[in-house]
Formats: structure tokens, C-alpha cells, sequence
């Protein structure tokens, strides 16, 4: 079943609390945060967070502005919360795809099942959980 060609996703406890809590502040809006970390072998290791750099107050992750993201080789990716349904990234969500991973945390926000990992095609990513 497993793919050994497809990346894996580290997650330490500080971003996870820290995705966890931003986003529960967040709702019933979504939130989003930058992925900090590195990706070898692989593996992409997600080892602190970024807020974006601009102000983001819509209920929904359409027309997130890319361009304004600072070129950053540490950014690895993005994480944004789904206030309803479920963590299956939307088309919308697809087209606006940032670096390696894209990691989905569906409400009520409360540990790490409700974080999602998915890849630039939309595959499911397992994310291991650190400390
Ligand atoms: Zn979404």
C-alpha cells in the first residue's frame, strides 16, 4: 500500500499546539500560517510557524496572495484550518498549492487527528507526530 516514493511529514509538538491553538483563536474564520522546517530525503520536517505578512480575514481560503509571501527556502509550506466539513483540500485550495506540503486541520481543532497532509497532486502525506 505504501508508497515509498511519497514524501513523509514531521511535525513537532510546538508548531502542532501551535497550529492547534491559532486556529481554534481563528474561528469561525479560517486561518492560515506559513510551514517553517526543511525537507531532506524526503522527509519534511515542520519545525516552527510564520504568520503571514498580511492581514488575512476572510472565511474562506480564496485569493490567498501568494506574491506576497517573501522568498524563503525555509518556507516549506502552509497550513490553514477548515472552520466546517471536512480536511480535503478544495480545487481552490489546490490552485493556490505553497511549497511541499499543504497541511489541512479540520475544526474542532483538538489534536493531531484533525491535521491533514497533502501533496501538490492532492495525495494524503503521513504526518509523524514529534516531540
Ligand atoms: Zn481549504
Amino acid at each position: 500500500m505504501a508508497d515509498e516514493s511519497r514524501r513523509k511529514v514531521v511535525l513537532k509538538k510546538d508548531p502542532l499546539d501551535g497550529i492547534l491553538s491559532y486556529c481554534k483563536m481563528k474561528h469561525p474564520n479560517e486561518g492560515i500560517l506559513i510551514l517553517k522546517g526543511k525537507s531532506k530525503k524526503g522527509i519534511i520536517t515542520i519545525d516552527s510557524l510564520v504568520i503571514p505578512p498580511f492581514s488575512y480575514g476572510g472565511q474562506t481560503f480564496a485569493g490567498f496572495p501568494h506574491s506576497f509571501l517573501p522568498f524563503d527556502l525555509s518556507y516549506v509550506g502552509i497550513v490553514h484550518s477548515h472552520p466546517t466539513g471536512p480536511a480535503d483540500p478544495s480545487i481552490t485550495d489546490m490552485q493556490n498549492f505553497f511549497g511541499l506540503v499543504s497541511l489541512i486541520v479540520k475544526s474542532p481543532y483538538e489534536n493531531s487527528e484533525d491535521i491533514f497532509a497533502w501533496d501538490s497532486d492532492g495525495n494524503s502525506l503521513e504526518i509523524i507526530f514529534e516531540n
